[in-house]
């Protein structure tokens, strides 16, 4: 007998890319996939997981024994890492059958990872009654991502999985971890935003994430603030005839114009002017392309062939070099769009990308 289950939804990023590590602002909403995990308590200290999507025997840990490089590797790490996490800031978390089932596509940008974090998190902090609130509970799984897994992701996907509220988007400053609830409810105004997972992932995309992110603090350093969230669009042209290093321009301008079309995109939502968003996702993929130089040819292809059907905007979302897209369109015309993105793969001799609708959902919560 299960004492309850859980879920937690994947996320897909609506603006604010690679601006997490700027201190910048992001804007997540959940979707309507998410990680189910079914959990008792055990009194024996031992850690039992089991996911209908990882192949193999069930995985049995001692709580006590966890530490970070000592895990066996694989996905287990990811639960036993926030178990370890939750253990380290000295909370009493006890044994537990974990059993995971889930309809995150996994490694497609839309943080499987931190679903699976989070849903963790969130039935021991409910059944061990730690006390957690949700912002110091996405710490704590941001912590296992990046500590025991060895992944160095930023805070926005566990803080979007644990916190965001149906029909809205979160607004997060990753400064300050302060957040704003904006209502975003697409089918009230005809609209339909849908993902594209182009089922790509480039290789070398970890390097270049890391080039990208240390090219940014050289940037920071040589504009003499903290991070390049403190650059203000106003002073973008003279921060970048500062700047004596011609490969950082890019980087600095993408990341300002980037924040200043998160600042756009919350002004269109509180005008209720949906439709606005269309033209500054497109702007922002073109700064992803060419400044940021993060896109790929398949992701590339979603955004011009979704405008080519009539799609009001579309861009990538997430790391870059394969993963996800995502498209702004008037509901009546999401089969024409997601047609029309099929052929041009097909055309390409590309595999067929997944596309589905996203619903802006409820972040996680007990569910039985
Ligand atoms: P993303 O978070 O974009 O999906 P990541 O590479 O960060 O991609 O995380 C994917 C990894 O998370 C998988 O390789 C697997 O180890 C783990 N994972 C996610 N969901 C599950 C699940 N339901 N069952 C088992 N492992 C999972
Ligand atoms: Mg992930």
């Amino acid at each position: 007998m299960s004492e309850g289950v859980w879920a937690a939804p994947g996320r897909v990023n609506l603006i604010g890319e690679h601006t997490d590590y700027n201190d910048g602002f992001v804007m997540p909403f959940a979707l309507p996939h998410s990680t189910r995990a079914t959990v008792s308590r055990r009194d024996d200290g031992v850690l039992r997981l089991r996911s209908a999507g990882a192949r193999g025997a069930p995985v049995e840990l001692r709580t006590a024994d966890l530490a970070p490089g000592r895990g066996p590797g694989g996905w287990t790490d990811y639960p036993a890492g926030v178990v370890w996490a939750l253990r380290d800031a000295g909370l009493k978390v006890g044994g537990a059958d974990i059993v995971y089932e889930s309809d995150v596509p996994v490694g497609a940008g839309l943080s499987s990872s931190a679903a699976l974090e989070v849903v963790t998190a969130l039935a021991l902090n409910d059944l061990y009654e730690l006390g957690l609130e949700r912002q110091p509970l996405a710490r704590l799984c941001q912590r296992a991502e990046n500590v025991y897994v060895g992944a160095p992701t930023g805070i926005m996907d566990q803080t979007a999985s644990a916190c965001c509220v149906a029909g809205h988007a979160l607004l997060l400053d990753t400064r300050d971890l302060s957040q704003w609830q904006i209502p975003f409810d697409l089918a009230a105004v005809g609209l339909e935003l849908l993902v594209v997972d182009t089922r790509v992932h480039h290789a070398h995309s970890e390097g270049e994430y890391g080039r990208r992110r240390a090219g940014c603090e050289s940037a920071a350093a040589a504009l003499g603030v903290s991070a390049l969230r403190d650059v203000a669009y106003a002073d973008l042209e003279a921060a970048l005839s500062a700047l004596e290093d011609p490969s950082l321009r890019p980087l600095v301008r993408h990341i300002v114009t980037e924040g200043h079309r998160v600042e756009r995109v919350v002004s269109a939502l509180r005008a209720d002017d949906v439709r606005a968003l269309g033209p500054l996702l497109t702007e922002g993929h073109a700064s992803l392309r060419d400044d940021f130089a993060i896109s790929c040819p398949e992701l590339d292809l979603v955004v011009e062939s979704a405008l080519a059907a009539g799609a009001l905007g579309a861009r990538m979302t997430g790391g870059g070099f394969g993963g996800s897209a995502i498209v702004l369109t008037e509901a009546s015309l999401s089969a024409t769009v997601t047609s029309s993105v099929a052929k041009s793969f097909a055309a390409k001799g590309y595999e067929e990308p997944r596309v589905f609708s996203a619903v802006p959902s409820p972040g996680a919560r007990r569910v039985a």
